[in-house]
């Protein structure tokens, strides 16, 4: 039985690649450096893949940036803005699309970047134009094969992504022509890949992750003809077309017809899709059983593996069948080796990439009638171990949950009675202004986090610290004339990973790092058993900051959808369980900080949307849960505390009742890019709650003008009552400097100033 891996992490171990990367951009090194440390890294990670047990090694998942945009080089696809003259595309031109250039003129700005399915994974999104031409213009993929064999590697597989594929994620620039009016032109040059490489291999890996996907009927019409095109083209070699991230049943009719050699199949994610398709799958097809997990951290379980490769043999004879992870391996971590410090018990129930590998090695043994009894026998024992762990199960945690009932997702009251009380109790003026939440990370507030962490600095004097800086953003805030204060979470490295580090359930890695765009990497914290909250988590800091100041300062946490997104989660139980620990953990931050005497209290939810599933026939199902948890976390306060979310950068339109759903009191949004036209929505919508859209748009060094957020806020005056309507930025500061901050925050007060200063002017008319 062979073993064949999807793709590898191309970062690194120790982020090679990001530090090579980086150090090209500022000069540092020359080209043929960073081609050498390239060259170095893929000999590195086949030679690892191979020694762990892979048969056929993937060649072509290298990348400098992102995969998607080596393809958009490869068809000569570079936008007109960048000049490029044609022939080779060259590393300048190829980083100039993924970054943008600086120069006097402005420079030219980079290509979009998006998320890569629902990974935290980004690529950089094809840009299609009418008078466009496409023709073969890298030699990246034919290069890589070369060095391949030269190093001995002999039993490889060309990795691309498929062409409808890279046509559906892309966008057509101009509103009148429609990008799949390319696709002959682009499947011409995927023809001459294929027959360029179809010598020197014997499978070509076709990746069309879109099968999962709702898709609409034009474009499943055309997999069929450039699939046959693609067959003629490939001579003896032979087409895996590979699928992951979900099941591909709406899509079993046309899949089952073309012309292909192989078909791979998620089934971590979708195991139910095994079963039909094994009944269809005609008799020239392999099938690829994604069976280790290409998205998670944890072990597979062996003896269910072996039970789904069983069953795939028994159906096509095991000369049929080939075994992979279930996607490319480039969202986990490379080697769990590296962790030292993890608990000796959760580690051995986790596996990273070069584990993975390991382990379709020895399901392949196993199969083979080999000796791997012990291994199988130890996974069992890890399996159990894991079920059975105290460091899993908290009974204290699930009998709550169970204690939940239906009033404890409710407020104790509607908005329209929430709001005279709280309008009592605040006493805010019209048109109240406030932040997001962060204020610039200086120098010194990350130095003296540094410190701290690393053991260079006492609780006592890292306290003092960073009460000194709650102490002077406070003060500038004051200065400054905004309504509504924060203590600008100077203590936060990161959203998620600050709550992370306080919660039981969650642990971290040292080195586990996987990409989530060009060389930037992240560290997503794990979850891996109940989650609870063994003492307050921000208590602390709020009270301080309130103690400094007259004016309402609110508290601030994140949600727990955002929570669940950004981490590893549980395999073990639904993820909407695990989201309902985390709700009830942040529920008792929220009482302890009304407790506390806190008269607001924000919960930011970025990631609700990029929850979402990937068919909208699953989106019901989620939001309701997702809603529910929220409501859990924020449903435990009186009547007069206000409730505030934060949500930025995604679409609302279509999720729009399910965000009025949340029921928070108040919902801030990211808004001043799309000047405002994103508020259409909730006008349709009639929004029953407040809404402070952003007027200032902190991507951007640039200070607004006090005129500019006049005339935002008028348009938002146009969709939402003033009596409903806040002031605030598009999201936190935390990336800006403070003097862009401070200038911009005035002006931010000014505008409110004016408009309330108007409608005061108003009411007295009215009362003449
Ligand atoms: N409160 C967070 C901040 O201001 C919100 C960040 C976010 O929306 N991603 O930084
Ligand atoms: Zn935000």
């Amino acid at each position: 039985m062979l073993t064949h891996s999807l793709g590898f992490p191309r970062i690194g171990l120790h982020r090679e690649l990001k530090k090579a990367v980086e150090s090209f951009w500022k000069g540092e090194i020359d080209k043929e450096t960073l081609f050498q440390k390239a060259k170095e890294l893929r000999l590195n990670h086949w030679r690892l893949q191979h020694d762990a047990g892979i048969d056929l090694l993937p060649v072509g998942d290298f990348s400098f940036y992102d995969h998607i945009l080596d393809m958009t080089a490869a068809l000569g696809a570079v936008p007109k803005r960048y000049n490029w003259e044609g022939s080779e595309v060259d590393l300048d031109t190829y980083f100039a699309m993924a970054r943008g250039t600086a120069g006097e003129d402005g420079g030219i700005i980079a290509m979009e970047m998006t998320k890569w399915f629902d990974t935290n994974y980004h690529y950089i999104v094809p840009e299609f134009t009418p008078e466009q031409t496409f023709s073969l213009s890298s030699s990246k993929l034919f290069n890589e094969i070369r060095e391949a064999k030269e190093a001995g590697f002999n039993n490889i597989k060309a990795v691309i992504p498929g062409p409808l594929t890279y046509v559906y994620l892309g966008k057509s620039k101009d509103d009148n022509f429609d990008r799949w009016d390319h696709l002959d032109a682009i499947v011409n040059v995927y023809e001459e890949i294929i027959a360029g490489v179809r010598r020197e291999l014997t499978w070509i890996q076709i990746d069309e992750p879109i099968l999962v996907l709702d898709l609409p009927d034009h474009v499943r019409a055309r997999f069929q003809n450039v699939y046959e095109r693609l067959a003629k083209a490939k001579g003896e070699a032979r087409i895996m077309l590979a699928t992951y991230f979900g099941d591909i049943l709406e899509h079993k009719d046309i899949v089952m017809s073309l012309p292909i050699d192989g078909l791979h199949l998620d089934l971590v994610r979708s195991p139910y899709q095994l079963g039909p398709i094994l009944a269809e799958l005609p008799s020239s097809m392999t099938l690829s059983l994604g069976i280790v997990d290409g998205r998670n951290i944890w072990r597979v379980d062996m003896d269910k593996g072996l039970q789904m490769i069983t069953k795939a043999c028994t159906a096509l004879g095991a000369d049929r069948v080939l075994l992979g992870p279930s996607c490319s391996l480039l969202h986990v971590p490379i080697d769990l080796e590296e962790e030292k410090k993890l608990n000796p018990e959760i580690r051995s129930w986790m596996a990273f990439a070069k584990q993975k590998c390991f382990e379709l090695r020895v399901l392949a043994d196993a199969i083979d009638k080999k000796v791997v009894r012990n291994i199988l026998a130890e996974n069992r024992k890890i399996m159990a171990s894991r079920q059975n762990s105290p460091l899993v199960k908290n009974e204290q945690v699930q009998r709550e949950l169970r204690a939940t009932d239906e009033y404890m997702f409710k407020r104790s009251a509607p908005y329209s009675e929430r709001r005279q009380k709280q309008r009592a109790h605040l006493n805010l003026p019209l048109l109240p202004t406030t932040t997001i939440g962060s204020f610039p990370q200086t120098a010194e507030i990350r130095s003296t986090r540094r410190k701290f962490k690393t053991g260079q600095m006492s609780q006592e004097d890292y306290v003092r610290a960073m009460q000194g800086f709650i102490q002077d953003t406070v003060a500038r805030q004051e200065q400054i004339g905004l309504d509504v204060l924060v203590h600008g979470e100077p203590e936060r490295n990161d959203m998620v990973e600050y709550f992370g580090e306080q919660l039981a359930g969650y642990c971290f890695t040292e080195n586990g790092w996987v990409q989530s765009y060009g060389t930037r990497c992240v560290k997503p914290p794990i979850i891996y058993g109940d989650v609870y909250r063994p003492k307050t988590m921000t208590v602390d800091w709020i009270t301080y900051a309130q103690s400094l100041t007259a004016k309402p300062v609110k508290g601030m946490l994140t949600g727990p959808i955002t929570m669940l997104c950004w981490s590893f989660v549980r395999d073990d139980q639904p993820r909407s369980l695990t989201c309902k620990q985390i709700a009830m953990a942040i529920r008792k931050e929220v009482q302890d900080l009304e407790k506390a005497g806190v008269k607001i209290i924000q919960i930011d939810e970025p990631a609700l949307r990029e929850g979402l599933p990937l068919k909208r026939k699953h989106w019901h199902e989620y939001l309701d849960w997702a809603v529910n948890c929220f409501r859990l976390a924020t449903s435990g306060v009186k009547e007069e505390t206000q409730i505030h979310t934060h949500m930025c950068y995604c679409d609302f339109e279509d999720i729009i009742e399910w965000i009025a759903a949340m029921d928070a009191d108040v919902i801030s949004i990211e808004a001043s890019r799309s000047q405002m036209t994103l508020l259409d929505t909730f006008k349709e919508f009639k929004y029953p709650n407040e809404i402070g859209p952003g007027i200032y748009d902190i991507h951007s060094p640039r200070v607004p003008s006090v005129e500019e957020m006049v005339s935002l806020l008028r348009r938002a005056l146009q969709v939402i009552p003033a009596e409903r309507l806040w002031v605030n930025p598009d999201c936190g500061l935390k990336t800006r400097d403070w003097a862009e901050t401070m200038a911009s925050l005035k002006n931010m007060v000014g505008a409110a100033g004016i408009l309330r200063k108007e409608f005061q002017d108003i009411e007295r008319l009215k009362s003449v």
